[in-house]
């Protein structure tokens, strides 16, 4: 039988699996802070009954990812973990240092099935969603083994956070939960390659975090090139999306935008994307590429030139500094390579 996955459940979720073991309410709590303190094991939990841990060891499962290899950046401090998973598949996180605070960057599936041309974690393809206590426990374990304190999120791991819609949202109810790790909404920052039946039952929960577009190219001809999921979709419907986002929840999205060599680095493309975005307050991030061995894509040198150009007319740009440029941390390269999935 399988084992219950009692990190993934929420304190009323708990309280009705205690109700059933003959177990009091009030010790749901008490197991939900100590596996968000990052606990190895239920003996931990010592404030618990021996018959009740003896009943939790045998029935669930705790979700305890174990440190695969760390990296440390000698530039800038940033700390990228690879974990091994129970069943034995890896995951990455990246940990930070931020002035406004520590930021984790984590992975919400194993693999990718987006297909996006430039990115390192969808080489290979998706091997499975991860749980919610498997998202959860990236979080509270790389503080724990860092002994940093988190306080900002973003969802720009491996893997297509809106591609595992119902673990994702129970993530952000769990870590946002006061009794646990406590990250704010508004802390927390979930990067999407732009499924749009998605984005719009995102927009009806009516979050507070903000929303990231990949966005990389302002037309189609370009984007589903770059990118397949556009392929279906289109970029208008895109930005219809976009805009009914921003009516519903009041939150402006932010576009990323990976700057690459001569295939979305153009003056007409940055007229394009300032005509698609006027009218809706948005924000551009202009990404330097980040170069994977097996993509022929190169970064492009004209992002300053870009940047000015979208400033012309009014769009708030910014460029995200590279951290960790010691460390494999582009997302998916730690996992590749000490799977050895890269090509020789
Ligand atoms: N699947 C989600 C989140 C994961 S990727 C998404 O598509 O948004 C996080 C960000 O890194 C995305 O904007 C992605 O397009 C970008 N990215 C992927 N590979 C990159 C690379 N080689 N250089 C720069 N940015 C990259």
């Amino acid at each position: 039988m399988a084992k219950i996955d009692l990190k993934s459940m929420t304190i009323p979720e708990i309280e009705a699996f205690l109700a059933e073991l003959g177990e009091p309410k009030f010790r749901a709590k008490q197991i939900f802070v100590w596996m968000n303190k990052g606990v190895e094991s239920f003996d931990e939990m010592t404030n618990l009954s021996r018959a009740l841990r003896g009943k939790l060891n045998e029935l669930c499962t705790l979700t305890v990812p174990k440190v695969e290899r760390k990296q440390v950046s000698k530039l800038d401090g940033t700390i990228k973990y690879l974990w091994m998973l129970e069943d034995g598949n890896c995951v990455e996180t990246v940990l930070m240092r931020y002035k406004h605070g520590n930021t984790v960057c984590v992975s919400s599936e194993i693999g990718c099935a987006m297909g996006c041309a430039f990115c390192a974690s969808t080489i290979g393809g998706i091997v499975r969603r991860l749980t919610a206590a498997e998202i959860l426990s990236q979080v509270i374990f790389t503080q724990k083994d860092s002994g940093l304190p988190i306080s900002n999120i973003v969802l720009m791991g491996i893997g297509e956070p809106l591609d595992n819609f119902d673990n994702v949202m129970r993530f952000l109810e769990l870590v946002n939960h006061p009794d646990g790790m406590n990250i704010g909404m508004r802390h927390i920052s979930l990067s999407t390659c732009g499924l749009v039946d998605k984005i719009d039952k995102l927009a009806e929960l009516q979050l507070q975090l903000t929303l990231s577009v990949s966005l990389h190219a302002p037309d189609d001809a370009t984007r589903s090139q770059i990118m397949p999921v556009n392929r279906a979709l289109g970029v208008e419907r895109l930005f219809d999306c976009c805009r009914r986002y921003f009516e519903t929840t009041g939150r402006r999205i932010s576009y990323e935008y990976a700057m690459i060599d001569g295939v979305n680095d153009s003056d007409a493309q940055a007229d394009l994307l300032a005509r698609h975005l006027k009218g809706t307050p948005g924000h551009v991030n202009l990404i330097p590429l980040n170069d994977v061995r097996e993509s022929k894509l190169k970064p492009s040198k004209r992002v300053a030139a870009f940047q000015k150009r979208l400033e012309s007319y009014g769009i708030t740009v910014t460029v995200r500094r590279r951290l960790g440029g010691d460390i494999d941390a582009s997302c998916g390269q730690l996992r590749r390579k000490t799977l050895h999935l890269e090509d020789a």
